[in-house]
């Protein structure tokens, strides 16, 4: 099988790969630590996007994976159990030594693939950062590849095109990537004012008492719910359209003829 991840790869094995230029591009991973609903585990921000970019990198030419950041920025899932967030600056801080390392040992396309809305503003700082300073490299962003994936299968979900957090698109292809980890019986739907709610959690500080009465309303609507409505629309299948389109998607950027944030 192909190597593609680049913590696979031994120094030897890089130097002469380098030497005899048979690597110049590199897909890094931004992924996240944080709640996705009962029915998920913490880290498809992270399977996912590794996953798309091991697929992707195994079709391309001199291309390697980097190993995914397994953390994001997700100040606004704190209040959840156990989530791992790191500050703005710190994931700035993160990628930009991610890619200016790359850039100094010889890689000169760069594809950031993110896979956590968090990411996003904190990466495209980080990307235009390292621009400024090397400016022959090439950075292309995609700060939400979930978007041009739920744009193309719009009418495939029955609720915003699949593109709730945890909702039916990330349900699928969590379910393709990790299957073991995903138990639909315990979804539940939810809507938007449910999710702005959610700050009156007991665990986040400093809630108005109004923003408590608003939660408290919020839970026992959704005790109403019936369980698994929300993700009625999550299907592996789905998803193995998601990667087909995906691995075309990242072929096209690695290539150079994408037009997506480039940098
Ligand atoms: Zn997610």
């Amino acid at each position: 099988m192909k190597k593609v991840f680049l913590n696979e790869f031994s120094a030897f094995e890089l130097k002469n790969m380098i030497q005899d230029e048979e690597i110049d591009s590199a897909i890094t991973v931004f992924g996240s630590c944080e709640s996705h609903g009962w029915h998920l585990p913490l880290g498809p921000d992270l399977f996912v996007p590794t996953e798309i970019a091991r697929q992707a990198a195994l079709r391309l030419s001199k291309t390697v994976v980097v190993p995914g950041v397994p953390f994001g920025t997700s100040l606004h899932y704190n209040h959840y159990p156990l989530s791992v967030t790191l500050r703005f600056e710190t994931t700035i801080a993160l990628a930009e030594d991610i890619f200016t390392s790359l850039i100094e040992h010889g890689i000169r396309r760069i594809v950031i693939l993110n896979g956590h809305d968090g990411n996003i503003p904190a990466l495209e700082i980080a990307a235009r950062k390292v621009k400024d300073r090397f400016k022959d490299a090439v950075l292309v962003f995609v700060p939400a590849w979930w978007n041009i994936t739920g744009a193309r299968l719009a009418d495939m979900f029955d609720v915003w095109n699949g593109l709730g957090h945890g909702g039916e698109g990330e349900t699928s292809i969590t379910m393709a990537v990790r299957p073991e980890l995903v138990d639909v019986s315990l979804a539940e739907r939810q809507v938007p004012e449910d999710v702005m709610a959610l700050g009156s959690s007991p665990l986040s500080s400093g809630t108005s008492r109004r923003s408590r009465g608003r939660g408290r309303r919020a839970t026992r609507r959704r005790r109403r719910w019936r369980r698994g409505s929300g993700c009625s629309g999550a299907s592996p299948i789905l998803s193995s359209i998601w990667f087909r389109i995906w691995r075309d998607e990242i072929g096209t950027m690695t290539t150079g003829k994408g037009e997506r944030d480039l940098f």
